[in-house]
């Protein structure tokens, strides 16, 4: 059944509106949890998209395997996906640094409030981002310390690639995430892919791993596949940066295992015809974020590499 969430009325007689799809279960079949799915809080983030697609279609063909209610919030900011922009056209605003927003705020504000309002109550929910147009991700879960100790067995269950556990300080307060998390709803961010693309093998991927996390709450009855057993890192990440500015062309794949002094890329100068840097990896690890967009400045984040002991 689609829902509308919410509403506010634009200058013209036009209504910006928040939908989401309920999936609920077969009388008899209610565990009386709820799951949320959402994504795109960023307009030009559009992985998302494809799970929100393939989830739903997989919950269509079989209802009677449902043991909870699914609620799938494909646009947060419809604005913004209509746009091509990452944050909330008109207002200037990243939306995902005014949660849980306000009743009484100024309406984009009000907008995001009506949203948590509506999860309130949710067992779990999965927000799922898409990098930027910039850098390419594999499939992973980005937590923090706090939440750690419940969430990284959720995580586990999502067939992932990776769980980056972040140090406290670094997590911001006014995310979506963190307001769920503070309402005692588990949620979980998901970046994967990149900016204004769809990555179909990785919609696949999570789309299995959301099915496989509800069987493991026993929400879902249907079979999954035996999910994906991701490294976890608390922050060995090796971080590497564009030392001059250029045009960045990989030489690794994405996603691979690298080694120590691997060549990752090169940047080159197009007016000189001259490269200005070899660019490579200062530790043995996996090369989980790949710059995708050419153009680079020094400090322009290249490359991201989970430390990891390659054996033979
Ligand atoms: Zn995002």
């Amino acid at each position: 059944m689609i829902q509308k969430v919410t509403g506010l009325s634009m200058a013209v007689h036009e209504q910006l509106e928040l939908y989401k799809h309920r999936y609920a279960p077969k009388p008899g079949n209610d565990t009386g949890r709820r799951v949320c799915i959402v994504t795109g809080i960023h307009g030009d983030e559009l992985e998302g998209q494809y799970v929100a697609f393939l989830l739903g279609r997989r919950l269509k063909e079989h209802p009677e395997f449902l043991r909870c209610t699914v609620d799938v919030y494909p646009a947060m900011n419809p604005l913004g996906i209509n746009t091509i922009q990452r944050g909330v056209p008109l207002f200037d605003l990243d939306m995902n640094r005014i949660f849980p927003g306000a009743d009484d705020g100024p309406a984009v504000e009000y907008f995001a409030h009506k949203a948590v309002e509506d999860m309130r109550g949710a067992d779990i929910a999965i927000d799922i981002h898409a990098s930027n147009i910039f850098l390419r991700e594999l499939p992973q879960v980005r937590i923090s310390e706090e939440t750690a100790p419940a969430l990284v067995p959720l995580a586990k269950e999502l067939n992932i690639d990776f769980v980056w556990v972040h140090a406290a300080a670094t997590v911001l307060q006014s995310t979506l995430a963190h307001s769920l998390n503070a309402m005692g709803t588990k949620c979980l961010v998901v970046e994967m892919g990149v900016g204004m693309r769809l990555t179909r093998a990785y919609g696949e991927q999570l789309t299995e791993g959301i099915l496989n996390l509800l069987r493991s709450q026993g929400f879902w009855s249907g079979e999954t596949q035996q999910p994906r057993t991701p490294l976890v890192s608390k922050d060995e990440v090796a971080f590497l940066n564009a030392g001059a500015a250029g045009i960045f062309m990989p030489e690794t794949l994405h996603g691979t295992h690298v080694r120590a002094g691997q060549v990752l890329g090169v940047i080159a100068d197009p007016l000189t015809a001259e490269e200005k840097e070899v660019v490579t990896s200062p530790v043995d690890g996996l090369l989980f974020t790949l710059r995708e967009y050419p153009v680079v400045y020094p400090g322009s984040l290249l490359a991201r590499v989970l430390k990891q002991e390659v054996t033979a």
